[in-house]
């Protein structure tokens, strides 16, 4: 099973892959932690993509797409994976079929945009393993400490007012478009975004038609 999850910046498509992962078994492959880590790591890949993430602008698709193409030859990726924020473009969507993937569903969570802002201000990341929390709709069982491996909670740099919009801007302008492109392979699904974290999950296994 090959899938991607796609969403407005904020809209929940990471913690979704997270429950996922586990729920099917298949591996959760986020191309924006992927990024940060190799940002934090000061690797050549990292130093390249800082201004467009602190921008809040999409890091070019050259970069993005051979850095996919290396994750998902690793052996865990064998059984399938979800995609957590590629593609983002429809040359990356391109560049996907061109490798010859075929993916099984491409999932659309829908959140309005007045909703995003909230959201974001609101939402946290473990410094060490990156896992997605909320301090209202997602919060960790100890106070900024992380449920799976205790690391710190942190804001992430690029979750403030004005690269949120510039992130909406280019979410419509760019990604939007690809409801379209999956729709037309027939494999566009979709599930509402709800403020509640676990009436969101049963609209995405009810869109997946996962047994619940
Ligand atoms: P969000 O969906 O909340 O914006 P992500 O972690 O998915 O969070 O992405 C954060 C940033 O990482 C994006 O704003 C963009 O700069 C970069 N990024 C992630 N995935 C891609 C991609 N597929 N193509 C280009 N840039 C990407
Ligand atoms: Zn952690």
């Amino acid at each position: 099973m090959k899938l991607t999850i796609m969403g407005p910046p904020g809209g929940g498509k990471g913690t979704q892959a997270e429950l996922l992962e586990k729920r099917l078994g298949i591996v959760h492959i986020s191309t924006g932690a992927i990024i940060r880590k190799a940002i934090s790591d000061k690797t050549p890949l990292g130093l390249a993509a800082e201004k467009y993430i602190d921008e809040g602008s999409l890091v070019p698709d050259d970069v993005v797409i051979s850095m996919v193409k290396e994750r998902i030859s690793q052996p865990d990726c064998e059984a399938g994976y979800i995609l957590d924020g590629f593609p983002r473009t429809i040359p990356q969507a391109e560049a996907m079929e061109g490798m010859g993937i075929d993916l099984d569903c491409a999932l659309n969570i829908v959140v309005e945009d007045d909703a995003i802002v909230e959201r974001l201000s609101g939402r946290r990341e473990c410094a060490v393993c990156a896992a997605p929390y909320h301090v209202k709709y997602n919060p960790p069982k100890a106070e900024g400490k992380c449920d799976k491996c205790g690391g710190d909670l942190i804001t992430r740099a690029d979750d403030v007012p004005e690269t949120i919009r510039q992130r909406l801007r280019v979410y419509h302008a760019q990604t939007e478009p690809l409801k379209r492109f999956y729709e037309e392979r027939g494999l566009l699904r979709t599930a509402r975004g709800c403020e509640e974290l676990s009436d969101t999950t049963r609209n995405v296994l009810e869109a997946l038609g996962v047994r619940q």
